[in-house]
């Protein structure tokens, strides 16, 4: 570890002890830098911001293929709990595109 990367890592802060004594610990599935709390032991990812605009609209393209939602997750490489929040709001804006099938599989 160079001292870019010491004084990178000084600046994080554990979520459980807020303590910095923090070393690199991998990557995540997702490629993102794990880390881990010296002192407690606890396992983090620093948050990033929000997903990008070009992503998503082409996650709400995707979905309204009807592709699943995990398959959108493994190409665009968005975790599974971002892309789920994402396709609330994105269905409550097409409800009305979805409401038809729903009223077609109601059989009495
Ligand atoms: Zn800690």
């Amino acid at each position: 570890m160079n001292n870019q990367e010491i004084t990178q890592a000084n600046k994080l802060r554990c979520p459980r002890s807020q303590l910095s004594y923090i070393k690199r610990n991998g990557h995540t599935y997702y490629g993102k830098q794990n880390h881990q709390c010296l002192m407690c032991g606890r396992q983090f990812v620093v948050r990033e911001q929000s997903v990008s605009e070009d992503k998503r609209e082409l996650i709400k393209s995707l979905l309204l293929e009807r592709l699943c939602l995990r398959g959108i997750c493994r190409v665009l490489k968005v975790s599974l709990l971002v892309a789920a929040q994402f396709c609330r709001t994105a269905l409550s804006d097409h409800a009305g595109r979805f409401a038809v099938g729903r009223a077609n599989r109601r059989r009495n």
